[in-house]
């Protein structure tokens, strides 16, 4: 006899994130985890920077001013923000204080894996729902609710496949949910979308009580290793994770850094005008090498390669020359690779490489 931990958690498969390294290969680079073209802002190395010789000090543990800031880029209430240690640990409280043994987790067949890893160990039923062109469907989703189902999770726009849920069917989704329900919309990838009439969930959490907006700093704003992420509630919520979350749960250097991003001059245009220009070049490009592209909202594309033996052909062929790119079987779609667009060199080093693939 030795301890054991609770059943359920012995049915997860740890996480598996982007490689970072290939054996014998000096120069990486890496398109595998959707970490934003330029790096950090620069504003934001430099808070990080100034916060190293206060290190001793605990952080602020309501994050107050950092939720101002984000309140005020947003045009969002401070006191329905909810800071969290990356968006993963907003999932997995609310996931904690909602779900667990004897309950319901629904979310798309390709929705984001964090959701399925930490209902399956918090002891969910997950139930992941086919979808229509590589799309999450409303119908079925709802079909698939019944009387044990407390969460509903959407990714919007979706990872790993880019796609997005026009504006009216998510509030069709939550329309159709039951009020003892809670929706996580989960906007990862909010900033890259260029559709019109999107809107990241801010509207659909005004209009119900039951409903929660999950940002990032990890994408667009380059501080994935920092750690930080947000959450927009209605109040009962927020005093919800204000129960379950640790007092500390977001370190001082995350704060200092997520406020200097989002005070950083022309950062969200910049990088939203480079991920469409070379999101649109780089599908161009391989689309005419017959290597179909799904339309994306975010900054990486789904490239299919028709079968699983020619997208694994191609990831050896892309790591050969040092590109590292997120396969897709663990996710049940083993016939595509994720490429996360890069900064310029990088998407032609791709495009080169994927080029010489299709045409070898
Ligand atoms: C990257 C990603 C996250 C994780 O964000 P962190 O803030 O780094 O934890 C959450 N949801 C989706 C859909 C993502 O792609």
């Amino acid at each position: 006899m030795t301890v054991m931990p609770r059943p359920s958690i012995l049915a997860v498969e740890p996480y598996v994130g982007g490689e970072s390294r290939i054996p014998g290969v000096n120069r990486i680079v890496k398109l595998s985890s959707n970490e934003g073209a330029f790096g950090p802002p620069p504003g934001a190395v430099e808070a990080i920077r100034a916060m190293a010789t206060e290190a001793h000090r605990y952080p602020d543990g309501g994050a107050k001013a950092l939720r101002e800031a984000i309140g005020a880029a947003h045009g969002l209430d401070p006191a329905r923000i909810v800071c969290g240690n990356g968006s993963d640990e907003l999932i997995a409280l609310l996931i904690m204080a909602y779900g667990g043994e004897g309950t319901e987790l629904v979310m798309s067949a390709y929705g984001f894996q964090m959701y399925e890893l930490t209902g399956l160990w918090a002891g969910c039923r997950v139930i992941k729902v086919p979808e229509r062109e590589l799309t999450a469907d409303v119908d079925a989703m709802l079909a698939a609710v019944g009387p044990r189902t407390k969460l509903v999770f959407l990714t919007n726009p979706n990872n790993p496949t880019g796609t997005l849920l026009p504006q009216g069917e998510v509030e069709r989704l939550r329309a159709g949910l039951r009020d003892d329900i809670l929706l996580a919309l989960d906007s990862a990838y909010a900033e890259y979308v260029t559709a019109p009439g999107y809107d990241a969930g801010a509207k659909v959490v005004d209009a119900s009580d039951n409903t929660v907006m999950l940002r990032t700093f990890s994408k667009i704003y380059g501080l994935g290793g920092m750690r930080l992420g947000w959450a927009y509630a209605s109040p009962t919520i927020v005093a919800v994770l204000g129960r379950v979350r640790g007092p500390f749960n977001v370190n001082a250097a995350a704060a200092a850094a997520g406020i200097a991003a989002l005070a950083e001059p022309g950062w969200i245009g910049k990088n939203v005008a480079h991920n469409s220009e070379w999101r649109a070049k780089l599908s161009a490009a391989l689309e005419a090498v017959g290597l179909p592209v799904r339309p994306s909202e975010t900054n990486f594309v789904l490239v299919d390669f028709g079968s699983a033996e020619r997208a694994g052909a191609a990831d050896a062929h892309l790591r050969a020359r040092g590109l590292i790119v997120r396969a897709m079987g663990g996710y049940g779609l083993p016939r595509y690779l994720r490429v996360t667009i890069g900064n310029a060199e990088e998407c032609e080093m791709v495009i080169e490489a994927l080029t010489g693939f299709a045409r070898g």
